[in-house]
């Protein structure tokens, strides 16, 4: 029998303690479905939250110290509270306990009362690193599982802020607050409409299993790092971009100033504006097709954003456009990738009865390429941050 990456969380907190935790809380990894590198441009995000999930067991200390444990890392990291002080402590921990620990940080800035020490011991079924967003996952759990630990009241669009801040300022990856957001805020069957510069959230009903539809993920496994490079100079694009063109963020362009934008800008700046603005369109396209005419008719706003992310943005990778060209040429109804680019995985919408045809077709295409083999499965839209137990 395979063990769930809760009942792994429970088991490691009593491996840690001696004892059973006093609690287990758990958030989702996510897809997005459309609306890439928008996020940090204040712009419109449409992701979903996925069935697998991080998991933390919590139970609490008689001192004022904090413990984190997972099954990532045979490392176990421990601090006082009180010096639980970000960015100082970046370097003096590995980078995974950076997260839970900078959740931590960010929950307890402007609360000394709190002075409860606990024990956090994490295991999770999110493919690290696959733009799946293990790290959202994570925080949405230990935000979820310290607020009520700590009785601090956030709400879930508060716990997604705490969870960017620590991801930001603690972790020192520029993200925006779409991967945490949905962790948060995800139901079954249905995908989060994100403003993300108002932060309103509308659950948009998907209807993939009413359609005879699924949604595979193909795991390039690839790996990206939002850390460094790539990621940080698109930032800065789209900086620049939005600066020259006398807007605050790229979210306040439309397509109809795309002229202007040509002119005015180099053409590589442009043509990371032009992503983000089209990319913007497709987002507000998608949730009005997919309430119009059902989830069948939103493929080529699909194709289209994956285009627009490989020649325009720039950040796909040879793995995931033959990924996507293999997956349409077996009869996908729409295929791109998906989160940060520089690797991680593609999505593809498909019909059940074509699933295995497009299995197959990706995975002859990676051999024929001398790509290593991707992990192809199923997502199921799911619902966001809970306690279990
Ligand atoms: P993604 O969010 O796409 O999976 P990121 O680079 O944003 O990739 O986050 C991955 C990092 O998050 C890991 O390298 C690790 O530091 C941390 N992380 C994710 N899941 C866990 C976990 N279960 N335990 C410990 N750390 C984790
Ligand atoms: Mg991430």
């Amino acid at each position: 029998m395979s063990t769930t990456p809760e009942a792994s969380a429970r088991a490691l907190f009593t491996e840690l303690t001696g004892a059973e935790p006093a609690g287990v809380w758990s958030s989702p990894g996510r897809v997005n479905l459309i609306g890439e590198h928008t996020d940090y441009n204040d712009g419109f995000v449409f992701p979903f939250a996925i069935e697998h999930r991080t998991f933390v067991a919590l139970g609490t200390r008689a001192d004022d110290r904090i413990r984190v444990a997972s099954t990532f890392d045979s490392e176990v990291v421990e601090v006082a509270l009180s010096d639980l002080v970000f960015p100082a402590l970046r370097d003096e921990v590995p980078e995974w306990a950076t997260y839970p620990l900078g959740v931590a940080w960010a929950l307890l800035q402007g609360r000394d009362a709190v002075t409860t020490g606990v024990d956090l011991a994490i295991a999770s079924d999110v493919p690290v690193g696959a733009g799946l967003s293990s790290s959202a996952a994570i925080e949405g759990a230990v935000a979820s599982a310290l607020n009520d630990t700590w009785g601090l009241g956030l709400d879930r669009v508060a716990l997604a802020q705490i969870g960017r801040t620590a991801e930001n300022e603690a972790v020192g990856a520029p993200t925006g607050i779409m991967d945490q957001m949905t962790s948060m805020l995800g139901r079954a069957d249905a995908a989060i409409f994100l403003d993300c510069r108002s932060l309103d959230a509308e659950v948009v009903d998907l209807g993939f299993a009413a359609a005879g539809l699924e949604l595979l993920v193909i795991d390039t496994q690839v790996k990206h790092s939002h850390s460094t490079g790539g990621y940080r100079e698109r930032r800065a694009s789209c900086e620049l971009g939005a600066s020259t063109m006398g807007v605050p963020a790229l979210r306040d362009l439309t397509v109809d100033d795309l002229p202007r934008a040509e002119e005015l800008l180099d053409d590589v700046t442009f043509r990371r504006v032009r992503h983000v603005v089209t990319e913007d369109q497709r987002v507000l396209d998608t949730v009005r097709t997919l309430r119009e005419q059902g989830p069948e008719a939103i493929g080529d706003l699909l194709v289209a954003s994956h285009a627009s992310m490989r020649d325009d943005f720039e950040i796909s990778v040879p793995e995931l456009d033959t990924a996507v060209e293999a997956a349409l040429s077996a009869g996908a109804v729409g295929a791109r990738m998906t989160g940060g680019g520089f690797g991680g995985a593609a999505i593809a919408l498909v019909a059940h009865d074509r699933a295995e045809a497009v299995r197959d077709a990706v995975t002859s295409a990676f051999t024929a390429s001398g790509f290593h083999a991707p992990h192809i499965f199923t997502v199921t839209p799911s619902e966001g941050a809970r306690r279990d137990s």
